[in-house]
């Protein structure tokens, strides 16, 4: 017999108490909770990827190295370095404020929510609630409907490994998460789609709840004609393969060099093709459902470019083909949607600049990846290039330095996360000043005295 569920306004309500009572705010409680973050992690080691197959068709390892590796190496960096974030910061006063004394801390925002996409969902609701519990919180977290066992084990196991009273787990699709917003929480993270992000924007706006948006877009690469053509095809090819493309920080497409295009293309294919986790039937990659899967197809459809491998898609079997497009039309839908799948179109340029101005179009970018040996390029596409991170000689490896902050930028999300900037996410830095009551001249009142004379 399953526990009776309680209505969204019940369970927040009892995290609202849990809350109130200040049992999430000692540090105590937050490392322990991060320590069971990670027995969660290898203990379910199994059960996780088992739900992870199912929903995605995934391999193992690709789930242990896209969610459980880099959930866990958060809640480990968190513990590692908690104390440090929650120290208190003095900052000095000016003469006005003499004798006294200023500094900020972080307090806990209370009740917040995570909501989470579907193509990493353990990791995207899991590495949000490390930050939410370094900051002190209570949580609601809202997984994907579209990965349903994944979304009713991650019930099962925060249930099972976290403080019942601090966190509950709702399942549902937008309805639910229309409710919990309408319940006026703290804080709302979101990781999704840019035109969701603005729908959770609305909806959080009537009660004031401030939000971070993990969106997406299309993160382009430019392949320079100094680049070291076996790495970065080597790089890229990982880096699209992972979950099939379904990766926010996926390469998108690619700008290669004219000069050095002829060279590249028979050294990406060869990469696809060695590194292909699923090579059962020529190169046909799981796609989580057949809507995405029809979504990609459609793509494949109409694009007035060349294909160098794959082509098709079979959406009743939730499956599209590796595919390389070379220079597509630039207003096909691979050039113009974020693609989110196992597609890679590959564009001419002329020369750097072009890549930029192209890049510079678009909205801008989750992150922006150049392959070239060059610092002097390197610089300049760093600063030139609006994005969410810049990385160089790399696609997506920015996600597992725990140092930087991870975010968008315009459309590709506002707010960050990780490490400490997930902890401040999460946290209200509040002002104090403390002034003792003596000296208490009178000259600083009206009429002022001398002063005012000045004025
Ligand atoms: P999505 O926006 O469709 O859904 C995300 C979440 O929002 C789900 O929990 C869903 O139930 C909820 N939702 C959907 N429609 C809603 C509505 N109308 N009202 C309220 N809630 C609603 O995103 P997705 O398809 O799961 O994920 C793909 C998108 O997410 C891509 O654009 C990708 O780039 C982006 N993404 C970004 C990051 C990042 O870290 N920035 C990571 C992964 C995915």
């Amino acid at each position: 017999m399953t526990a009776p569920t309680l209505t969204v306004t019940a369970q927040i309500a009892r995290l609202r108490a849990t809350f109130t009572s200040g049992r999430t705010r000692p540090i105590a409680w937050r490392l322990a909770q991060l320590a069971q973050i990670e027995r969660l992690l290898a203990e379910g080691e199994q059960r996780i990827t088992a739900a992870l197959a199912e929903d995605l068709g995934r391999p193992p390892h690709d789930s242990f190295l896209g969610d459980i590796a880099p959930t866990a190496a958060e809640a480990r960096f968190a513990r590692a370095h908690l104390r440090k974030w929650m120290r208190a910061k003095r900052v000095p006063v000016p003469l006005s404020q003499f004798p006294g004394r200023a500094w900020y801390d972080y307090e806990p925002l209370g009740v917040v929510v995570v909501i989470g996409p579907w193509n990493y969902p353990l990791l995207l609701t899991l590495a949000p609630l490390v930050a939410a519990i370094s900051a002190g919180n209570c949580a609601v977290i809202k997984p994907s409907e579209h990965t349903p066992r994944t979304a009713q084990l991650i019930t099962e196991l925060v249930r099972e490994y976290l403080d019942p009273e601090a966190f509950a787990v709702i399942q549902g699709g937008p309805e639910a998460t229309q409710a919990i917003l309408a319940e006026g929480l703290d804080h709302a993270f979101f990781t999704g789609g840019p035109e969701v992000g603005k729908v959770i924007m609305a909806a959080a706006a009537p009660h004031l709840t401030p939000v971070t948006l993990e969106l997406g877009g299309k993160c382009p690469v430019l392949v320079a004609r100094d680049a070291d053509l076996d790495v970065a095809a080597r790089r890229i090819a990982w880096t699209k393969l992972l979950n099939s493309g379904q990766t926010c920080i996926a390469p998108d497409y690619v700008m290669v060099d004219g000069a050095v295009r002829d060279a590249f293309l028979p050294k990406l294919r060869q990469a696809l093709v060695e590194l292909s986790p699923h090579r059962d039937g020529g190169a046909s990659m799981p796609i989580v459902n057949s809507r995405h899967a029809g979504r990609l197809a459609g793509m494949l459809r109409d694009h007035g470019g060349q294909v160098l491998i794959g082509g098709t898609g079979d959406p009743g079997r939730r499956q599209v083909d590796l595919t390389v497009v070379v220079d597509p039309d630039q207003d096909s839908a691979l050039m113009t949607e974020e693609i989110f799948g196992p597609i890679l179109p590959v564009v001419t340029v002329a020369d750097d600049e072009e890549a930029i101005r192209w890049i510079d179009r678009g909205t801008k970018p989750l992150a922006a990846y150049v392959f070239t040996r060059s610092r002097r390029l390197q610089r300049r596409y760093r600063a030139a290039v609006s994005a969410g991170a810049v990385v160089s000689n790399h696609a997506a490896a920015h996600f597992l330095v725990p140092g930087l902050p991870f975010g968008g930028v315009g459309t590709s999300g506002m707010g960050a996360y990780h490490g400490a900037w997930g902890f401040q996410t999460f946290s209200h830095r509040k002002a104090h000043l403390a002034r003792p009551s003596r000296p208490d001249p009178r000259i600083v009142y009206p009429p002022y005295g001398p002063l005012a004379q000045r004025m």
